[in-house]
């Protein structure tokens, strides 16, 4: 898997993840889902970058103009509930993208610091052949990620897969790095040392579901 951290290069992608991890600033929650819209239209552009292009002729109302035109048939797939806003910033760049969404939840079994990943709700198209992008903002573990690659498998053989998140922990980029092998791509927008025994990425910015369309009474 290639991994492409954007924090390498420093850019105003810096300024908009300070926003959505600031404790104050985060709290306008209009705000912090259009930071994470805004991640994703940034993340979708570079991705952008490594898609199929063909020569094609556009006709203007003065002559023909010569350029490049991205031929990737894209699937964008999303984890509920997190990653909506994600998904809408790369559907601004991708406007032909078909989508699937995924429901994937963290069930704390026996004790807080342990847990299954449950895959329930699932409606996706083909995926034979096609490029698939996996949006999930935190990858945290990457457990999400990995159960919900497993979930797709029966739609079809992907030509592709790029992960795409905002924030990750190193222990959730080694976990899918070995899982998504050959013909795939990581973007990510930064990446922090640690979990705490919670699965939350530290420093991270605390729950993106919760901050993006207020707290839940499910744990
Ligand atoms: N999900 C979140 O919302 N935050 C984390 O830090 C990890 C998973």
């Amino acid at each position: 898997m290639q991994i492409h951290n954007l924090s390498e290069t420093p850019s105003i992608l810096n300024t908009i993840i300070s926003e959505i991890r600031d404790k104050n600033i985060q709290k306008d929650r209009m705000r912090f889902r259009r930071n994470i819209e805004r991640v994703g239209e940034i993340l979708g552009y570079e991705l952008s970058k490594s898609l199929r292009f063909k020569s094609e002729t556009i006709e203007t109302p003065l002559g023909i103009a010569e350029t490049v035109l991205h031929q990737s048939d894209i699937v964008l797939c999303s984890i509920l509930r997190a990653g909506v806003p994600l998904h809408n910033g790369l559907l601004n760049y991708f406007d032909t993208a078909e989508n699937a969404f995924i429901s994937a939840y963290r069930h704390h079994k026996h004790h807080p610091e342990s847990f299954e990943i449950i895959v329930e709700y699932l409606a996706c198209p083909s995926l034979e052949g096609k490029t698939l992008i996996l949006a999930d903002p935190m990858l945290a573990t990457g457990q999400s990620m990995v159960a919900t690659f497993e979930a797709l498998k029966p739609f079809g053989t992907p030509k592709e897969v790029h992960l795409v998140s905002v924030i990750g922990a190193k222990e959730g980029i080694d976990y899918v790095a070995k899982n998504f092998k050959t013909n795939s791509h990581l973007w990510i927008a930064t990446i922090d040392d640690t979990l705490n025994d919670k699965g939350y990425i530290v420093p991270g910015l605390g729950d993106a579901g919760d901050l993006a369309f207020g707290n839940k009474l499910q744990e």
